[in-house]
């Protein structure tokens, strides 16, 4: 890695040059565009970033589950330069190139099930959503979508309608499109029930609100990300699957934040050996280059009409020199193994914390997916505050964390796989001592 790997501040957080750029910012970019650290960053590699003041944060949020391979993997980089002096740009639906074909030649390889599929290509995660919902309803010729309490899907009109969660995301935003059935999720950390039972209940609701023969999708994260890394119970999304395969329902993973080796497997519907019908993709994917995908049955994929998919820039080659170079990465680096590597150094020291700490209501997650939900002590009550000035703390510290939630009270870890463990250990040490000190 081209920058070493440490934390170093020489400035207060952000420092002043950042500071002025943000002065700048509030003139000439729209108020609703927010950052969550306003640092400027000037260079970044591996887990750290290094901004515009000379000091090197540690990076325990990969830009949103996104630099998995790490931030400018040579693996990434090198392909892609190579790939922009060739050319940037022909539009594959004009004239295409073999690039593109590779990535999806990979996205069937490794996606779970062993059938014959076909992937398009676009340039982000709700755009890859919206397509998956297209297809769906096309291929099925029913127009109702099932989605979930809590989920998070994107921020264009239909997948605002598909997200859970008011307030920034829909408020003020709409109409909402039509034909969106919204049920429960399974949360164990709020809800004791089975698996099973919920997704009886789920089911109960759809097939008196709407019936199963006007359903043309459920669409699941499985294991929610901005709702709160919610992983559900066990036996919870085989039982959905199930239900969906019985019914001619399609079952439609939004892997776009757990995908590409995130949760500890390459595709977090493995962990219970759940088969989508389509899967998206995207952040992960090319290491940080925009790209999205669908992937799915060859025989859903296939029934839409000539012409009727595409983008002008989705499957841009540039993007997919990026993300061969990062699946290439991945595997070389056995990146699922080391998600679970980050995991297993994480979850038993925030557990040891939230032992006898009433503010820690849970820690939970899977590989390098780790969330931390906060009350106020001694009840159930979500505590954003707390939670905000818990990840204020970290980020003056110099590490870059982040929260979600329908509450806003969960502290979420996304760090780069390859991050050193050193880097890991210190980023840990510093949101501990954050944790202590707000909550104690
Ligand atoms: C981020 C995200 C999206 C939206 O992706 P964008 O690239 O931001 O459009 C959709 N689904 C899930 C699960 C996500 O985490």
């Amino acid at each position: 890695m081209s920058l070493p790997q440490a934390r170093v501040l020489r400035t207060e957080i952000p420092g002043p040059c950042s500071r002025e750029l943000q002065q700048r910012r509030a003139a000439t970019v729209a108020s609703g565009v927010s950052s969550v650290l306003p640092v400027y960053v000037a260079e970044a590699a591996g887990g750290v970033l290094h901004d515009v003041d000379g000091n090197s944060l540690i990076d325990l949020g990969s830009g949103i589950a996104v630099t998995n391979v790490g931030n400018s993997a040579p693996e990434v980089v090198d392909p892609v330069r190579r790939q922009a002096g060739e050319f940037t740009h022909t539009c594959f639906m004009v004239t295409p190139y073999e690039n593109y074909l590779q990535v999806c030649e990979e996205l069937a390889a490794l996606t779970p099930g062993d059938h014959d599929k076909r992937s398009a290509l676009f340039n982000s995660g709700a755009e890859a959503v919206e397509n998956a919902v297209k297809i769906a309803r096309r291929a099925t010729g029913r127009q109702a979508v099932v989605v979930f309490d809590h989920a998070y899907h994107g921020r264009t009109n239909l997948t605002m309608a598909l997200t859970a969660k008011s307030v920034p995301y829909k408020h003020g935003f709409g109409p909402f499109a039509p034909e969106i059935y919204r049920v429960p999720m399974s949360y164990p950390a709020r809800d004791a029930r089975s698996g099973e039972q919920v997704a009886r209940e789920a089911v109960e609701r759809i097939d008196k609100q709407l019936g199963a023969d006007s359903v043309a999708a459920v669409l699941i994260e499985p294991v929610q990300g901005e709702g709160g890394f919610i992983e559900p119970a066990p036996g919870f999304l085989p039982a959905i699957s199930r239900w969906c395969t019985d019914n001619g329902v399609l079952f439609v993973a939004d892997e776009i934040q757990t995908g590409f080796c995130r949760t500890g497997s390459w595709f977090a519907c493995e962990h219970e050996n759940v088969v989508p019908d389509l899967i998206t993709t995207a952040k992960g994917i090319a290491g940080g280059l925009p790209l999205a995908a669908v992937t799915g049955r060859a025989d859903i994929m296939d029934a839409m009409p000539p012409s009727s998919l595409g983008g002008t820039y989705g499957g841009n080659p540039l993007a997919c020199a990026a993300a061969l170079g990062a699946i290439r990465a991945m595997r070389e680096r056995d990146l699922p193994a080391a998600a679970r590597a980050i995991g297993d150094v994480a979850f038993p020291r925030l557990r040891a914390l939230a032992d006898g700490n009433d503010a820690i209501f849970d820690v939970r997650g899977r590989g390098a997916m780790i969330g931390v939900e906060f009350v106020k002590p001694g009840t159930t009550d979500p505590d954003p505050e707390v939670t905000a000035r818990i990840a204020k703390t970290c980020h003056q510290q110099g590490v870059v964390v982040l929260t979600c939630g329908t509450y806003g009270n969960v502290i979420r870890l996304l760090p780069p796989l390859v991050i050193d463990h050193a880097l890991l250990d210190e980023g840990l040490g510093v949101l501990e001592s954050a944790i202590v000190e707000h909550t104690r």
